[in-house]
């Protein structure tokens, strides 16, 4: 299997500035190759292969307008062109949304680069062939990310079937009794958001201080304010991920024969107004992605539910379906006598689903 490798960048201030350049530029690339299939899809034509839009984009690096093109390694286009293809078929397909255009404030600076002659790249493992080098920015530091071939790992299975029940109470509750709680209701997490919030406001409240005339003006001081702002975010996107980390690691590290995870259904989650932050703080879909990885780095079956499959209305003991079960029923209680967690309830049905 293919294994993720980061490693921390430490450049130079004249390599950071080259770093910077090539994220602008893929970003560039990426939203032009974006606009021009929406230009062509407007016009009622088809999808517009990446060979075609990549001879377009070395014609027009030899205009005097597009020369600054050269400034980066022609890999970095390449692939930013590849990219926003590849998003625009699966757009095609409807296995996506539509791609957004990436903007220079919202976006996670990043691009492809497979001659990454920096520092750290000496620490990479010594691979014959690295996949997919992808250097990003996350507020605070470079990456080199790198996809390396590993050889699977052989494993003593235990034999048991794991189901995980996942959600917004609790961000993960096993069949076998392990829980996982949600990160975004200890306090660490509260106290993060709250500074957050106090940042964005006195940040807003300098916009509206320095305005000149119907134009916002960025000093100094708001400048600094926004930095700490995007440290902030970094940091609660690090303890999120970590603690996923530690999950999907405990689930996978008691080696299981399978692990059965219900579909993911996050587009339905998210139309419940008041549950879709909660959802979108879980990263349910970094929680499956993860979980999918480890397992399959131990040889453990992954395997999800059928979408329609009622999980939690179902007990867990004779089968019978409960239809009145409402989302504030916390104990699953049934004729035959079960009494239960529900979410425990839930998992124990999904691990059936692998024998
Ligand atoms: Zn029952």
């Amino acid at each position: 299997m293919i294994l993720a490798n980061k490693v921390r960048l430490k450049p130079t201030p004249e390599q950071e500035s080259q770093l910077w350049k090539s994220a602008d530029t893929a970003r560039w690339a990426y939203n032009w190759t974006l606009a021009r299939q929406e230009e062509s899809y407007r016009n009622g034509k088809k999808f517009i292969p990446d060979r075609s839009l990549r001879k377009e984009l070395t014609q027009l690096k030899q205009t005097a307008e597009y020369s600054w093109l050269y400034d980066v390694s022609n890999n970095v286009t390449k692939q930013a062109v590849k990219d926003a293809c590849d998003a625009y078929k699966q757009y095609f397909k409807k296995l996506s949304d539509k791609p957004c255009f990436k903007s220079r404030k919202r976006s996670k600076p990043t691009f492809y680069n497979d001659n990454v002659k920096l520092k750290a790249a000496e620490y990479l493992p010594d691979a014959a062939k690295h996949i997919n080098p992808r250097v990003s920015f996350d507020g605070k530091y470079w990456y080199l990310s790198v996809g390396v071939e590993r050889e699977d790992e052989k494993t003593n299975w235990t034999g048991e079937v794991i189901g995980v029940d996942v959600g917004v109470k609790e961000l993960a509750v096993c069949s076998n009794g392990m829980v996982f709680h949600n990160v975004n209701k200890t306090k660490v997490v509260k106290k993060t958001e709250k500074r957050l919030r106090r940042l964005q406001r006195k940040v807003s409240r300098q916009y509206e201080m320095n305005k000149e005339g119907s134009r916002f003006v960025k000093t100094c001081n708001i400048v600094k304010v926004e930095n700490r702002i995007r440290l902030l975010h970094r940091r609660l996107t690090n303890i999120r991920k970590n603690h996923i980390h530690q999950a999907t690691a405990a689930i996978a590290k008691t080696k299981p024969s399978a692990v059965v995870m219900e579909t993911l259904n996050i587009k339905g989650m998210m139309k419940n107004r008041h549950l879709s932050k909660a959802v979108a703080q879980q990263k349910l879909y970094e929680l499956k992605r993860q979980l999918q990885y480890k397992c399959e780095k131990y040889g453990i079956r992954f395997t999800e539910a059928d979408k329609w499959f009622p999980s939690s209305k179902t007990c867990s003991d004779c089968g019978q379906f409960k239809k009145d079960l409402k989302l504030s029923d916390r104990i699953f209680k049934c004729d035959c006598g079960l009494k239960m967690d529900r979410d425990v309830n839930a998992a124990l049905n999904l691990a059936k689903l692998a024998n």
